[in-house]
């Protein structure tokens, strides 16, 4: 970690910033979905230009920095329209490469059926050239960090999707954000991605807090891998009695910097201008606050609340371009 690095930057849609740029940033969320033809029926669409842009507005205006986007290519990602809608709202947006869930594709997608290295090769050329939509448009588009999925068991996931996704992390730089089922068998898939040559600072492992076991987080805190926390605003998974007391008993273990708190809503019913609650703006205007109440300090706050994410997505510049 100390040793001399080139400068490390984050790549958003409209271009690389400094990591303490990034302000508070939502480590997890859907922007932008495009209808996918042949897509499950119960895919999420997300795509009111004008419902979108007043979010973005009113998390510019609570505080908040920047989003990661973790839509990638092919089940409804536009890095066209997510440029616009930065550029229009001032707020800083990050891309994903990589892939999701089968149920998001249409089944001919090219990429279900890709060789490793073909993979391997679309990945990396998304984070180092341009996002595969923005080829013919200016300006182009890069990809700021890679998202995959896992399926409940690495047994029903597509393995060599993960491996390309995990060398071209490594070949990179590049994070890598991964979907998982509720927290599902994510000791095995840690040591899938490790297998591949994956550094686990490069890891981050999504949702986990529906899986509320503080002795497996504490685990993989101490490996290195950040864990993203997600479920703030659903009932569910019973906030109060999970990732609050979860929360809590991380930052009293010291173990705050491996967390990063995000909003993931894929569901138009939780953007408040949907007639959803509570809206973009609601990691900042209510999340935030909410960890002054429990008392947590103010530079772990801040860390919580966009600063490890932050330090996570930066790569070194030499492999933005
Ligand atoms: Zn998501």
């Amino acid at each position: 970690m100390s040793e001399i690095n080139p400068v490390e930057q984050i790549v958003t849609v409209t271009g690389p910033i400094a990591p303490d740029e990034a302000g508070i940033t939502d480590a997890h969320n859907h922007l932008w979905i495009s209808p996918v033809p042949g897509a499950a029926p119960d895919a999420p669409v997300l795509n009111d230009r004008k419902v979108i842009e007043a979010g973005l507005k009113e998390y510019l205006r609570a505080g908040g920095g920047t989003i990661v986007d973790c839509q990638p290519g092919g089940c409804g990602r536009d890095g066209r329209i997510l440029h616009e809608l930065s550029k229009i709202s001032g707020v800083k947006v990050v891309a994903s490469t990589g892939y999701h869930r089968r149920r998001y594709y249409s089944t001919d997608y090219w990429l279900l059926n890709a060789s490793t290295n073909a993979a391997y090769r679309y990945f990396v050329s998304e984070l180092t050239d341009r996002l595969e939509e923005t080829h013919d448009s200016v300006p182009e588009v890069r990809a700021g960090v890679i998202k995959i999925a896992f399926e409940e068991t690495l047994e029903k996931s597509p393995l060599y999707l993960a491996e390309a996704a995990a060398t071209a992390a490594a070949a990179t730089g590049a994070a890598l954000e991964v979907h998982t089922e509720r927290g599902a068998d994510v000791e095995r898939i840690f040591r899938e991605l490790q297998g591949y040559g994956l550094q686990p600072d490069r890891i981050i492992l999504c949702h986990m807090d529906k899986r509320p076991d503080f002795e497996l987080h504490s685990t993989m805190a101490q490996e290195g891998i950040l864990l993203e926390y997600d479920t703030f605003y659903r009932p569910k998974y019973q906030p109060e009695s999970n990732v609050w007391p979860l929360l809590e008993h991380m930052v009293a273990a010291g173990l705050a910097d491996c967390i990063a708190i995000a909003t993931d809503m894929a569901e138009s019913n939780l953007w408040a201008k949907m007639d959803g609650s509570p809206g973009l703006a609601g990691l900042v205007s209510q999340v935030v606050p909410k960890m002054k109440q429990h008392g947590f300090p103010p530079e772990t706050i801040r860390n919580l609340a966009g600063g490890n994410i932050a330090r996570r997505l930066a790569r070194p510049s030499g492999q933005n371009s």
